[in-house]
């Protein structure tokens, strides 16, 4: 299985991700943790990105695009991989799918987990409020980061409704029910 998963910031997705990635036995990747690691770890990618992510923008595509090829050029990504948080923009749905096709990866399934946008504010504010440890999780970032995906990354959702298709999955309910309704779409 070669699964992009897509969803605006607060929809439970990277809950999600690595549920499903561990489900089937997929390595879960995410640009975002990879940003944060290097970060974390102080690398020159790092300092590179320090800013854009404290404030929530996105990071530039050719850098996004460049760290997601070499990661699925690993082997463990031979048997499957679940992308959480990349395609964030047309152009790196674009590149991804040109890189896909060299590698001969194509997607399998593309799952939108949909929440409407009053209850994604209220859960923003909720884990903003928890201290979820992330530095991005701050009321203030989290609304831009939701501004972005309404800006950017929707964008990424049609382009795929009008190419491959996309498994729109609710995303109401707990962990779990949405859990199940991933996994009856796979089925
Ligand atoms: P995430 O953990 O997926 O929410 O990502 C956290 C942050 O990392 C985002 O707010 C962006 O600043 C950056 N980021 C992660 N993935 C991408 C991407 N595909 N394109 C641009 N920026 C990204």
């Amino acid at each position: 299985m070669r699964i992009v998963l897509l969803g605006p910031p607060g929809a439970g997705k990277g809950t999600q991700a690595v549920l499903l990635a561990s489900a089937h036995g997929i390595p879960h990747v995410s640009t975002g943790e990879m940003l944060r690691k290097a970060d974390k770890d102080g690398t020159p990618l790092g300092l590179q990105v320090r800013s854009i992510l404290a404030r929530g923008d996105l990071v530039p595509d050719e850098v996004v695009i460049a760290l997601l090829r070499e990661r699925l050029q690993q082997q463990d990504c031979d048997r499957g991989f679940l992308l959480d948080g990349f395609p964030r923009t047309v152009p790196q749905a674009q590149a991804l799918n040109r890189m896909l096709v060299e590698l001969h990866k194509e997607l399998t399934h593309i799952i939108e987990i949909a929440v409407p946008e009053d209850i994604l504010i209220a859960r923003i504010r909720s884990r903003g409020a928890s201290g979820s440890g992330r530095s991005d999780d701050t009321e203030e970032v989290a609304s831009k980061r939701l501004k972005v995906f309404w800006e950017q990354t929707a964008p990424v959702i049609e382009y795929y409704r009008k190419s491959q298709g996309v498994i729109e999955v609710d995303g109401l309910g707990t962990i779990d029910d949405v859990a199940t309704r991933i996994g009856a779409v796979l089925q």
